[in-house]
């Protein structure tokens, strides 16, 4: 079991999904944590409490707008002064639109490149600093089985996720002799809201109902025909924060049952 005692780790869009496991993952192992990301201020602050006396560590919560980068400057220098360091990053936060390229509203292209890429970017530039001064980071960007291939009508994630890949290899080379990993994990489909959210619109654009495109159109892509988990991708990420996985960076981690072998 890997432990995080004494590390803090800021995990973007934490207060949801995929980002949620990691905290409370992170926190399991007893790193201190900045939970980031949108939602009723009530409950977040009753999943910032939970984390607190689930497993006895400190956590606090950044408003962080992933699309501002001087916010998210603000997030890091949060986790700095408050728990005097940031050893772990999650760039986890994303948002999803579907829809054919010509109907696709030119604000949701704008805004999916700023969350799901370049908000990745501002926190890793801003991170970096304090990492390697202190000689030990952990960087995981959660990208997704669309970092590795594409499906129609999501151009604008599909382009941002195989952006996150690009973007880990190089920060991975720059920061290799400081004892400073960079990875993705490329989940496929995990039972989110962010997967539930996009059942209306994909019914639109196929033009099917809902069991449709839960077996037709996301289970389809998958062999195994289950949905990974978030707690799945959590373990993997605190894999990737341990001594064992050093000399593992620069990598593109797929769990997707199997979805980019064929
Ligand atoms: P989710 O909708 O449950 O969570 C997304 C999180 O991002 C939320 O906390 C939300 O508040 C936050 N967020 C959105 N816009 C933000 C902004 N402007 N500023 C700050 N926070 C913001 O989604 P999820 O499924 O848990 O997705 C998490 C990550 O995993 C995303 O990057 C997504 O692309 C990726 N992913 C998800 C799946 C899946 O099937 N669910 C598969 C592969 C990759």
């Amino acid at each position: 079991m890997v432990s995080l005692t004494g590390k803090t780790a800021v995990v973007t869009g934490s207060t949801s999904g995929i980002g949620l496991a990691y905290a409370r993952t992170f926190a399991k192992a007893g790193a201190n944590i900045v939970i980031n990301g949108m939602g009723e201020p009530a409950e977040i602050e009753k999943e910032r409490k939970a984390i607190e006396t689930d497993f006895g560590v400190k956590c606090v919560y950044s408003p962080a707008d992933m699309m501002k980068a001087a916010e998210i400057a603000g997030m890091i220098a949060l986790g700095e002064t408050t728990f005097g360091s940031v050893d772990i990053l999650v760039n986890n936060a994303g948002i999803q639109f579907v829809s054919p390229i010509e109907d696709f509203p030119i604000e949701k292209w704008d805004a999916i490149i700023a969350i799901n890429l370049s908000s990745a970017f501002h926190g890793i530039r801003a991170a970096i600093p304090g990492m390697k001064k202190r000689g030990w980071g952990r960087i995981i960007n959660t990208a997704s089985a669309h970092s590795l291939v594409a499906s129609p009508f999501k151009s604008a994630y599909v382009a941002a996720k195989h952006g996150i890949a690009g973007l880990t290899k190089t920060a991975a080379l720059e920061l290799a002799t400081f004892k400073i990993t960079v990875n993705c994990i490329s989940p496929g489909y995990v039972w989110t809201p962010l997967v539930e959210k996009q059942i209306p619109d994909t019914m639109k654009a196929r033009n099917l109902t809902k069991e449709q495109v839960i077996n037709d159109v996301l289970l389809l892509a998958q062999p195994t025909k289950q949905f990974v988990t978030s707690e799945q991708v959590a373990a993997l990420a605190l894999y990737l924060c341990g001594d064992d996985a050093s000399q593992i960076t620069g990598a593109n981690l797929s769990m997707d049952g199997g979805w980019t072998a064929a």
